[in-house]
């Protein structure tokens, strides 16, 4: 069985040293292997040129190295070939830490003592909110929302959730959908956006979204770049000193020296790190679910193509 091996992280050897260990009875290439593309089964990637994409007529399987999926279905010759993505519960951990390290931040007014510190200015006591008293709003509910959602509840945050559907199998969270998206922005204090890369979600915070959200909030995206217009946020910013974003994932990455929100004095930076894939949990699942195919014959693709996620 003949799997090629693609990603292009800080971290790939490691990567690739775990998958060889795992999948020892298979044969792992890379591209600099110079496989015959004709005979690989299975295709373990992260970022996958769209030329080599195109040689992989006979693929059975295609495992995402992360929980996005857009890297591959947005590639022209990808032709349907069933998904499996990570759902890693050590993911969902590691991107709940991060989403309330940023809440503390604005909550507690940290970015206020590091703005002063810089100025060796003495700020004083500055009156702070209790967890109870602030309404988190996540858009994205899924598997990663889900959990970052049940995670807030436990600290006792208010959590909404908003989704495309208005059923959650998942958690108790209320939901709000896009017919009362209005109310879901009123209310909440800070909005945490982790939705994929869909056609649907291109942009999907835009001027009219931030000109509901209220005047004094939060928005952390931890989603895609792609969900947010970076120029409405800019000039939303602009217009609304006390709005503050922390974004962790953007348009183009690495972000560009030039890009305006480096400098932004409202704007946290982190770069495409809320929640790195677990090397071992991640592989595990991907030796799991081929082994349950070679078993069985089947496999059930984790991506939806028509809803694009
Ligand atoms: P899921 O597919 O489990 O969840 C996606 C959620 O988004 C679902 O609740 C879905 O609604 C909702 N959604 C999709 N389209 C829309 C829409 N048009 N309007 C409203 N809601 C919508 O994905 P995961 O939770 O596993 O991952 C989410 C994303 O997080 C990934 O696609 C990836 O982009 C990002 N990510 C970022 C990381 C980082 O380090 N920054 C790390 C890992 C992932 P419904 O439930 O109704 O179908």
């Amino acid at each position: 069985m003949s799997i090629l091996f693609y990603c292009n992280f800080s971290n790939k050897k490691q990567w690739l040293n775990s998958v060889k260990k795992k999948f020892s009875t298979n044969k792992i290439f890379t591209i600099k292997d110079k496989p015959d593309f004709l005979k690989i089964e299975y295709a373990i990637v992260w970022n996958l040129p769209d030329n080599i994409m195109k040689k992989l007529k006979n693929v059975k399987i295609i495992f995402s190295l992360g929980a996005g999926v857009d890297h591959i279905i947005n590639l022209p010759s990808y032709n349907k070939t069933p998904i499996v993505r990570v759902k890693d519960i050590n993911m969902a951990e590691r991107m709940s830490y991060h989403v309330h390290s940023q809440i503390l931040t604005y909550q507690l007014k940290l970015y206020l003592f590091q703005k002063a510190q810089i100025q060796k200015k003495w700020l004083g006591e500055q009156h702070t909110k209790l967890n109870r008293e602030l309404t988190i709003g996540i858009i994205g509910l899924g598997f990663l929302g889900n959990h970052v959602g049940k995670y807030l509840s436990n600290l006792n945050y208010n959590v909404i959730g908003f989704k495309r559907e208005n059923k959650n199998k998942e958690s108790k969270i209320k939901i709000y959908t896009k017919k009362n998206l209005n109310k879901f922005l009123n209310l909440s204090d800070i909005v945490v956006s982790i939705l994929p890369d869909t056609e649907k979600t291109k942009n999907f915070i835009n001027k009219k979204f931030l000109s509901l959200m209220k005047k004094n909030s939060f928005l952390i995206n931890i989603g895609r770049g792609s969900t947010l217009n970076e120029q409405d946020l800019l000039l939303h910013l602009n217009k609304n000193k006390s709005f503050h974003v922390s974004l962790d994932v953007f348009k183009i990455e690495p972000l560009p020296k030039k890009n305006k929100f480096w400098t932004h004095k409202n704007v946290i930076i982190t770069p495409h790190a809320a929640a790195l894939t677990d090397i071992d949990s991640s592989i595990n699942h991907m030796f799991k679910r081929l082994k349950d195919y070679k078993k069985t014959g089947k496999i059930k693709s984790d991506v939806n193509l028509i809803k694009g996620y």
